[in-house]
């Protein structure tokens, strides 16, 4: 059980307005975290997953009923995604060395990106994924724009992020401390002065936060037949 993965799904939908958490939405067939986790379970030793308060059972009985391999825990998240995560990472196993931390989000995760994002977290203790910005970035306040970026060297970041195992608990550790929410795994690793490694993702990794991404991983699945 060396490697561990963390699967945020916590989240309770009512920012996409919806009742029902967008990670058991059903997309082509079957509920997007029981994509994502299928997926996922061919990188990694064993998978924890943070539910909604309430809904642990109920998660633990769906993800039986689809016979998803390799689900160790299934625990209940918190306020923010940040302490659905803390709230995983305390129910690792003891074994556990390095840990990829997943959004339940991201059906089209490919084993192949968890395997070069834990291949660079193993050179530099933690590594990410992302795409480089194409589009002009710009701080807009009040429908007027404020500054415009420049994009050389900005990335966008997704999931999997891959870590030592210390190295985020101790992280996590320190954010709680300071009282500190940050958005991603990796910004608290970067808060110890440590370095992140950067790993080319993918712009199909897409992550389902509105209704049109959910319309958009909808044409991704007709795409992949
Ligand atoms: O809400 P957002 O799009 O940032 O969610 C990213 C991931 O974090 C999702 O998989 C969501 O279920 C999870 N999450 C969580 N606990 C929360 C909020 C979000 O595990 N309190």
């Amino acid at each position: 059980m060396a490697i561990v993965a963390v699967v945020p799904a916590g989240g309770s939908g009512r920012r996409m307005g919806l009742r029902r958490p967008k990670q058991f939405l059903t997309l082509g067939g079957s509920p997007l975290i029981v994509r994502t986790l299928r997926a996922l379970g061919r990188a990694v030793d064993g998978i924890v997953v943070t539910a909604p308060a309430g809904s642990v059972e109920a998660t633990r009985r769906l993800l039986a009923r689809h016979r998803v391999p390799g689900v160790l825990a299934v625990v209940e998240g918190g306020d923010e995604r940040q302490d659905s995560v803390r709230h995983g990472l305390a129910a690792l196993p003891a074994g556990a060395r390095w840990v990829v931390v997943h959004d339940a989000v991201r059906p089209f995760i490919d084993p192949d990106l968890v395997a070069r994002v834990l291949s660079a977290a193993r050179a530099h203790g933690a590594a990410t994924c992302g795409v480089p910005v194409r589009d002009t970035v710009k701080r807009v306040r009040e429908t007027l724009v404020d500054s415009t970026l420049d994009r050389d060297g900005l990335w966008l970041t997704q999931t999997p992020q891959a870590f030592r195992r210390e190295l985020l608990c101790e992280a996590h550790d320190k954010a709680r401390r300071d009282g500190y929410r940050g958005t991603d795994d990796a910004v608290l690793v970067e808060r110890l002065g440590e370095r992140v490694a950067m790993v080319a993702g993918s712009p199909s990794n897409l992550k389902i936060t509105t209704p049109d991404d959910l319309r958009a991983a909808r044409r991704e699945m007709g795409r992949r037949g």
